[in-house]
């Protein structure tokens, strides 16, 4: 008998499977329909033997010193700034946008100062700023937005920007200063062997069994087990009563190119050309020397694995009404980005598990006074 069955190892599986059988001496079976563990942040070394992301470009960032800590017990790190340029009007310019940005793109000499000066000047008035069009153009204006985030969206999300939740847009700033980081805070740093090398170690415990290749609904009546962790998609879970949640996917398109670099930087985001919004090589994020480099183009697609929730009311509504069933189901707890449905990083999955396990442990103590 199994205390715990996850389902899916990836940050939010792994970081329960590790707490729940380390520090609360549970006998746990995390299981997963693909081939490995570490869900989307999955990386391996290729034919060629470069070290690339399976699923896009993973970079680590966070501002919680706690999630900081809690994850270098199974890594070391490698410091590693993501820097990104944007294809613009026959340019590579810095996106966030930053004084260098608009400097190059218009042939100016602006101070910081006056760039917020001229933001003003161009931006919008929006009286209540509800969607990812009003974000941008609100402080930038409608050239800029159009130049850099409406089209990148449009392919992106199968959606235009005024149609999506204002948090979508709002995840990239806009800087006056000449920073050209991509990420602001203040632990930024890239598993120095990998995620997965990570992940291998958070799940090295005796009382964690892995099983692969397997999707939960094969086993589940089969395996007894006491609670289920839940990590896939709620709406599947719950056998699309409510109808689907959309998911948006993405086709990764790797290539690996005999020449020792390609890009000029991590990333290169194409707003307003090609099929694909970017070109990532990896051996920026893992510093890995070698002859050869490794690149991944990302086609967005409708359908497919489900990648991104679709941050956007109605999606939320929707997302409730399975919430309630969630909240509603004995034994089972749903968290991760999928299970949550939330725009999560990595390192919010991490911290919603790690607030899952206090929350079982906390049930556990109060079980034992009962
Ligand atoms: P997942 O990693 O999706 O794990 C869920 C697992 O459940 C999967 O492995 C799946 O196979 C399994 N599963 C689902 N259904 C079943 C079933 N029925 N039976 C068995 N197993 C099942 N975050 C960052 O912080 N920085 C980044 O740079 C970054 N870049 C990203 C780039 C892309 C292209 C994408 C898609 C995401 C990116 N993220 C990034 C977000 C990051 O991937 C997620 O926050 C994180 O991986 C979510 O972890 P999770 O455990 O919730 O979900
Ligand atoms: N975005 C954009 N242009 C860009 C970069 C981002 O329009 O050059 C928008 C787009 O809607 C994207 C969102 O901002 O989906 C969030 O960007 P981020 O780089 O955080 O996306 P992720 O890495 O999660 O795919």
């Amino acid at each position: 008998m199994f205390d715990y069955l996850i389902v899916g190892a990836g940050f939010a599986g792994s970081v329960l499977a590790e707490r729940l059988a380390t520090r609360s001496n549970k006998k746990v079976l995390i299981i997963d329909k693909r081939s490995h563990i570490a869900g989307n942040a999955y990386d391996h070394y290729n034919e060629e033997g470069i070290l690339v992301h399976k699923y896009g470009p993973h970079i680590f960032h966070t501002n919680s010193k706690d999630v900081f800590d809690y994850l270098s017990q199974f890594t070391e790190w490698r410091s590693y700034e993501h820097r990104v340029l944007a294809s613009v009007d026959g340019q590579l310019v810095p996106i966030p946008i930053n004084l260098d940005t608009i400097n190059k793109l218009y042939g100016l000499n602006l101070t910081s100062f006056e760039l917020e000066d001229w933001f003003e000047s161009v931006a919008e008035q929006v009286p209540v700023v509800r969607t990812s069009e009003d974000v941008v153009v609100s402080k930038v204006g409608r050239e800029l937005y159009e130049k850099f985030f409406r089209n990148y969206t449009r392919k992106q999300w199968g959606m235009d920007p005024s149609e999506l939740d204002k948090s979508v847009t709002s995840r990239v700033p806009t800087r006056t200063n000449r920073d050209n980081r991509y990420f602001t805070d203040t632990y930024q740093a890239m598993p120095l062997n990998g995620f997965t090398a990570m992940f291998e170690k958070m799940l090295a415990h005796p009382n964690i069994k892995v099983m692969l290749n397997t999707d939960y609904k094969e086993i589940i009546d089969l395996i007894p087990f006491k609670e289920m962790i839940f990590t896939g998609p709620v709406d599947e879970y719950f056998d699309y009563q409510f109808g689907k949640l959309p998911y948006r996917s993405l086709d990764f398109k790797h290539e690996t190119l005999n020449t020792e670099t390609f890009l000029p930087t991590a990333v290169v985001n194409y707003p307003n050309e090609h099929a694909y919004t970017r070109i990532t090589e990896f051996k920026y994020l893992t510093g890995q020397k070698h002859t050869k480099t490794s690149v991944v183009y990302e086609y967005p697609q409708a359908d497919g694995d489900p990648y991104y929730p679709v941050p956007r009311p109605e999606n939320a509504e929707l997302y409730n009404k399975y919430k309630k069933l969630a909240d509603q189901t004995p034994n089972v707890h749903f968290v991760g980005r999928l299970a949550t449905y939330k725009y999560y990083n990595m390192d919010q999955v991490v911290a919603q598990a790690l607030t899952l396990y206090k929350k079982l442990t906390e049930k556990t103590e109060e079980d034992k006074t009962i």
